[in-house]
């Protein structure tokens, strides 16, 4: 896993997002950062592991999108190595993930799909207001969680084309997720579908999807102290929040524990 600010410029790909071209150096640094791309999915693909490519801002996220499926169409035959990020909080993303499959489709490549629902909504409503554009995000949690659970859907009913990765602490979107494998007859273990929580967080959900047989992945943040700083304040943020997962998992611990005390 890593993000893709990481190892390239937001500058140049804003740029390029937004259509302005780019001159020699620039040019030289978008094709090393190519080259970047292609030197660790090749390496996941020489180790047997997945690569989970991150997502971040919806202003520079269609380049990487198009480096992303270029490394699919290379790397993804016969299984999928090189997972793209979709955030279900935006717009019309359903809609994006249906047109990538139907890429791979044509292409012939498997497609890897890493779902989320977003970690950046209020950088880019703010945005959005500030310069005068759509909001890219949806109106509300309720479409979310709605684009959100039919993505899952989508992706499978198209896990003869797709592979899945569910990054979410939502109970109902990973209670679901075991319903669809159920549903479609395949078996819990099945290679093309696992869940994904964050390292520390969600505990309960790992734990127990992985005790019941389903694959369970741990996301460990790694990297220097200053650009994991703000990833961490904004699982804080998220943690705090009165609806959040740590409010959620102290009132399971608590219940745990009056539990215990009565037997
Ligand atoms: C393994 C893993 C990998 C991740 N990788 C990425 C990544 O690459 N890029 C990224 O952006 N995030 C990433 N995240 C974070 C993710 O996007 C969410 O911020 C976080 O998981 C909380 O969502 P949830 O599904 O767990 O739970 P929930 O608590 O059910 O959902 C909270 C989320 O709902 C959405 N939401 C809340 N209020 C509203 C509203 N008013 N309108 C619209 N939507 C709303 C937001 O996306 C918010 O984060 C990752 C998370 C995990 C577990």
């Amino acid at each position: 896993m890593f993000k893709p600010t990481g190892i390239a410029s937001k500058k140049l790909l804003e740029k390029i997002q937004l259509g302005i071209a780019l001159d020699a150096k620039e040019q030289a640094h978008i094709e090393a950062t190519k080259r970047r791309f292609d030197t660790i999915a090749k390496a996941c693909q020489e180790k047997n592991v997945q690569l989970y490519i991150d997502s971040e801002d919806s202003f520079y996220q269609d380049p990487i999108d198009e480096l992303v499926y270029a490394l699919m169409e290379k790397y993804n035959t016969p299984k999928a190595v090189v997972f793209n990020t979709y955030q279900m909080y935006r717009v019309g993303m359903l809609d994006n993930l249906k047109r990538a499959n139907e890429r791979g489709r044509t292409l012939g490549y498997h497609v890897g799909a890493k779902l989320v629902r977003g970690a950046y909504m209020e950088k880019e409503r703010e945005r959005a207001e500030e310069k005068g554009y759509n909001d890219p995000i949806l109106p509300d949690k309720e479409h979310t969680d709605q684009q959100y659970n039919d993505a899952l859907r989508y992706c499978v009913e198209n896990i003869d084309n797709m592979e899945l990765c569910s990054g979410s602490h939502n109970e109902q979107s990973n209670y679901l997720l075991t319903e669809l494998i159920a549903h479609h007859q395949l078996s819990r273990d099945d290679k093309r579908i696992y869940f994904a929580q964050l390292y520390g967080m969600s505990d309960h959900i790992s734990f127990n999807l992985a005790h019941a047989g389903y694959n369970v992945v741990k996301y460990v943040p790694y990297g220097p102290i200053e650009t994991v700083m703000p990833y961490l304040f904004r699982r804080a943020e998220e943690n705090t929040s009165i609806a959040g997962q740590s409010s959620r998992e102290l009132e399971l611990i608590t219940k745990e524990l009056k539990r215990r005390r009565r037997n």
